[in-house]
């Protein structure tokens, strides 16, 4: 078994180390005997996404996310909506979350269109939502607490048909109002959490590599590992929050 792993827009989307996520789930694959091939595709990039078995998009600031919208706009859109609409799995981060959605207004008014692949929308506030934060995943996403890491001044809103990928217990999550965070369609994982999200969330990465290896393979189980460092570093946050 394999999964192939596009990770779009590495150039301009990838603060805290979101990479790192990719490092999870190749090691996680590894320790399994599964492999994982890993294809970077940036700006000026040709893209088929079909090709891959699982996306990753990180986060970014509100210049990066400008800087990419011409590129965006030249296919990556439509391949992307396409793939969402075809149960490809997505993990996308902060900046990469809010991609997905209709816009992102910042907070003094400039107004990036994206492309609408998930209901939700943007809107940047003078507020910053950051710190360490803590959600409990929905059913359908496992069900298991996540703690992360969180910093944007956008409040994103979801649709009414949009289901949270989480409910927050600590910190802000969508807007620091709802008590909503992130969300998931199809097999679209969309968070505010970034860098160390998925090494001290084992349940959550390993939730995502099968959802991924039954798409592509039918039945699929992942062999048990010994989580003990993982679960370590996941209780100490979570204690602490
Ligand atoms: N620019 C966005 C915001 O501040 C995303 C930031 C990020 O990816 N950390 O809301």
């Amino acid at each position: 078994m394999e999964l192939k792993i596009c990770h779009m827009y590495p150039d301009v989307l990838n603060l805290y180390g979101d990479r790192g996520n990719i490092l999870c789930m190749g090691r996680r694959l590894a320790w399994r005997g599964i492999g994982c091939e890993v294809t970077k595709l940036p700006i000026g990039s040709q893209a088929r996404l079909s090709d891959y078995d699982l996306v990753f998009i990180g986060g970014g600031q509100d210049f990066e996310q400008q800087v990419l919208l011409e590129d965006l706009h030249r296919g990556k859109d439509r391949e992307i909506r396409a793939a969402v609409e075809d149960g490809m799995p997505f993990l996308t981060i902060c900046g990469g979350y809010q991609m997905l959605g209709a816009y992102y207004e910042t907070y003094d008014g400039q107004r990036c269109d994206f492309i609408g692949a998930l209901d939700l929308y943007t809107v940047g506030s003078r507020e910053r939502m950051i710190g360490n934060y803590k959600f409990e995943l929905a059913p359908e996403s496992g069900g298991s607490i996540v703690v992360g890491f969180e910093n944007h001044s956008g409040k994103t809103r979801l649709g009414s048909g949009l289901q949270p990928l989480g409910t927050v217990l600590a910190g802000y999550g969508n807007n620091g109002e709802d008590k909503t965070e992130g969300a998931r369609y199809k097999n679209v994982f969309g968070t505010y959490s970034h860098g160390p999200l998925l090494p001290k969330n084992p349940a959550f990465c390993d939730f995502i590599l099968l959802t991924a290896l039954q798409r592509k393979y039918g039945a699929a189980e992942l062999a048990p590992l010994d989580d003990a460092a993982e679960i370590a570093a996941h209780n100490a946050m979570a204690a602490r929050l």
